[in-house]
């Protein structure tokens, strides 16, 4: 028997390394994004305020993207929730006893007896049928239900957190030292959320921090190829 403290940290471990995932994906996406764009725009010699326009332009564009995204994908996964429950809804009307059969053979199959499973099907059906059906069968519950505006925000608020950093940069650097400086930090970020998101799921963290910062250079690479040549034939 795993002692209660133990599992109340286990459990909130999982919930805290899902949502932090998801932050540094976001956070991650706002560097590679914007420092890829600051360093094309410089490297097609153009003038600090308009790379600096560029960055913010980029952050915003970034960030409402992200959350549109979001918003439109997870409220179709509670849409989609709302129709099963629905159609529940409706079974646990039409069909009682079969809903009960149902959900006794789900907790037979979870390990009960079966004289177990049918008194624990039993009252859980009286308790509240839906939420037991919900929770049991279509693995709804609470905690994991869609929440849309919550997801957007929090999509829209990691990605501005990570486009911040090389706009930050960008800000404060000279002009004739904006790429190099951008570059180099922005990897250094990428190299420390990588090894964080890591951490936070187990995995090992050289390994996670290389590939992040691999494929950053790489985006900001041809990116900044890509400027150069627009600068040279503009
Ligand atoms: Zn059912």
């Amino acid at each position: 028997m795993i002692p209660a403290a133990r599992r109340h940290r286990e459990r909130h471990s999982t919930d805290r390394v899902g949502w932090l995932r998801a932050a540094v994906l976001g956070a991650n996406d706002g560097i590679v994004s914007t420092a890829s764009l600051v360093l094309g725009v410089a490297a097609a010699s153009a003038t600090h305020e308009d790379i600096l326009v560029a960055a913010i332009a980029a952050l915003v564009a970034g960030a409402m993207s992200m959350a549109a995204g979001e918003y439109v994908s997870v409220h179709s996964q509670a849409d989609a929730e709302q129709a099963d429950l629905e159609r529940e809804r409706k079974e646990l009307h039409t069909d009682a006893h079969g809903e009960l059969n149902e959900l006794t053979a789900i907790y037979v199959r979870r390990g009960l007896e079966q004289k177990l499973a049918r008194e624990v099907a039993k009252q859980l059906t009286a308790h509240d049928a839906l939420a037991a059906h919900a929770r049991d069968e279509l693995g709804i519950s609470e905690l994991n239900a869609a929440r849309p505006l919550q997801a957007a925000l929090a999509s829209a608020a990691s990605f501005a957190t990570g486009a911040a950093l090389p706009l930050a940069v960008t800000a404060l650097s000279p002009v004739n030292l904006l790429i190099p400086l951008v570059a180099a930090t922005s990897l250094v970020f990428l190299a420390v959320l990588g090894a964080v998101a890591a951490h936070a799921g187990g995995a090992p963290l050289l390994k996670a921090a290389t590939r992040v910062t691999v494929w950053g250079a790489i985006a900001m690479a041809v990116t900044s190829a890509i400027g150069r040549l627009f600068g040279t034939t503009g």
